[in-house]
């Protein structure tokens, strides 16, 4: 990947509080190896949020901030950070890997120091004025930045066009940029970091005029012009920006007159060089009722699409917010937050800030319990009825198996107890006979279910560890 696509500075390494110097600065470098050795985008996407805990013998000891990074970083990364480790210190043999929060450890270096604006907008205080009121159309949010935009699979290649468009907009194969994806998936929020990377006035080359508005706004704008025969100045001042960026452009379907104004606008600025990004809640092909000419000329330049979020994706969204928020939030509440609200970003991070709030307001911290009573009527609308394939779903993706796993004859223990597991919570959650749940697992014998649920009852009992896990599972399936 070429230089321009870097995701902004770089992570700093500075050495972490708490060890000894020469210690900090070798994992200082190993974590600077590791960011050449992956990319930037995958060293923020799941490794930045690692912290060296210690050095004990020929083990080296590191922990992340949830069981889902930890298990992913030692899945794909374990490997590679043992042999930069071993270049630095010859006797390092083992690498553990270790759960904790790096929020209850006291705030990072490279987290910035609380932002009230969380809570304000929480209460629905406006958000702070734009700085740049003359440049742009409508005020930019302050929080839709590209340090704030955390990057997962679903969006990587989203954010990396919108970097570039950023840094070198109305380059060739990237104008127009056609940014699209579900609602509340960040179209909006990268849409801004463009626009506040491009009006910065520290931007190299100097900042350039950018008109950010919504489709709705432009066509309020235009129909305004035309009341006040004013088209000539409107089309003027439209044409005399370096950047147009058009959010939502789906709402110009159907605004006959608007959509034409719209496409000469489009043609005159590409025309002359200038920079175009459109967002829209579907592909340019699938917006239907959109004219053919504008339609093509919208899918000739750059088209990026931000997928529905990833489990993972919702994991590091809420980890990067509670962690600029400066709060803690224990693993199994963000655990049970991407669990249950999957739809879209904008519903997570109302639940998170919810629980903030309450958490500010109370002076308690965050439990999985207070989670879920502070949140009871919002999860109520995410409710249905817990169906066995939705138990089977859960259960597998918690235990990191295939879906079909739970009706395959496999009967090592680390497919079977998951399985019993699933079984148990079909008995527990659904109104389904012991011989429908058997059916569910493969054909399984009405026996089999029954062995299966007195079984990982006895283990609850004995098994603290293995309790909280079946009644997370439990709690998110139902709630
Ligand atoms: P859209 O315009 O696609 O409907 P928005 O850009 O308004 O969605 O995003 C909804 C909310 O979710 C915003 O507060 C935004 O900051 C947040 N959000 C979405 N995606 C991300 C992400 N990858 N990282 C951080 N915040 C995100
Ligand atoms: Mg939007």
């Amino acid at each position: 990947m070429s230089n321009d696509e870097s995701p902004g500075p770089a992570p700093n390494h500075e050495p972490e509080r708490g060890l000894p110097e020469q210690l900090a600065a070798i994992w200082a470098r190993v974590r600077g190896r590791l960011q050449n050795e992956v990319g930037e985008v995958e060293y923020r996407t799941w490794l930045k949020h690692m912290t060296l805990v210690g050095i004990d013998g020929d083990e080296v000891t590191i922990a992340l901030p949830s069981r889902f990074l930890r298990d992913w970083v030692r899945g794909h990364y374990a490997d590679l950070i043992m042999l930069l480790w071993q270049t630095e210190m010859r006797v390092i043999r083992r690498a553990e890997f270790i759960v904790r929060s790096s929020v209850q450890i006291g705030p990072r270096a490279d987290v910035p120091p609380p932002e009230p604006v969380v809570a304000s907008r929480f209460v629905g205080l406006a958000a702070v004025p734009p700085r740049n009121e003359d440049r742009t159309e409508a005020p930019l949010d302050p929080r839709f930045s590209f340090e704030t935009f955390v990057v997962g699979k679903p969006n990587e290649f989203a954010y990396a066009c919108a970097r570039r468009v950023a840094e070198m907009p109305a380059s060739p194969g990237f104008n127009p940029l056609f940014l699209y994806g579900g609602v509340g998936l960040g179209k909006t929020h990268l849409m801004h970091a463009i626009a506040w990377e491009l009006t910065d006035a520290g931007r190299p080359g100097g900042p350039v005029t950018v008109a950010y508005m919504s489709a709705e706004r432009f066509m309020y704008r235009f129909i305004a012009a035309l009341r006040s025969k004013s088209t000539m100045e409107f089309k003027e001042q439209l044409r005399s920006v370096d950047v147009l960026m058009i959010d939502d452009l789906q709402f110009l379907i159907g605004k006959d007159t608007t959509q034409d104004e719209f496409f000469h606008t489009f043609n005159a600025l590409v025309d002359s060089g200038k920079q175009i990004v459109v967002s829209a809640d579907k592909s340019p092909s699938d917006l239907s009722g959109l004219e053919e000419r504008v339609r093509t000329r919208l899918g000739c330049g750059m088209v990026a699409d931000l997928h529905a979020t990833t489990y993972e994706l919702r994991i590091s969204i809420l980890e990067a917010k509670a962690a600029r928020a400066n709060v803690a939030v224990p693993p199994k509440v963000n655990e049970f937050l991407a669990h249950k609200i999957t739809s879209n970003v904008r519903e997570l991070e109302g639940a998170l800030n919810r629980l903030i709030a309450h958490a500010n307001l109370f002076g308690r911290a965050i439990t999985l319990d207070s989670a879920q009573e502070v949140l009871h009527d919002l999860l109520k609308a995410f409710d249905r009825r817990v169906t066995i394939e939705e138990i089977q779903k859960r259960v597998s993706e918690h235990y990191n198996l295939r879906i079909s796993d739970m009706s395959s004859a496999r009967r090592a223990r680390a497919v079977a107890r998951p399985r019993q597991v699933a079984m148990y919570l079909a008995k527990q959650l659904t109104s389904r006979s012991l011989p429908e749940i058997g059916r569910k697992f493969g054909n399984r014998d009405h026996t089999t279910v029954m062995h299966a649920v007195s079984r990982v009852s006895e283990l609850m009992a004995l098994d603290a560890t293995f309790a909280e896990d079946v009644e997370l599972l439990r709690r998110m399936l139902e709630s």
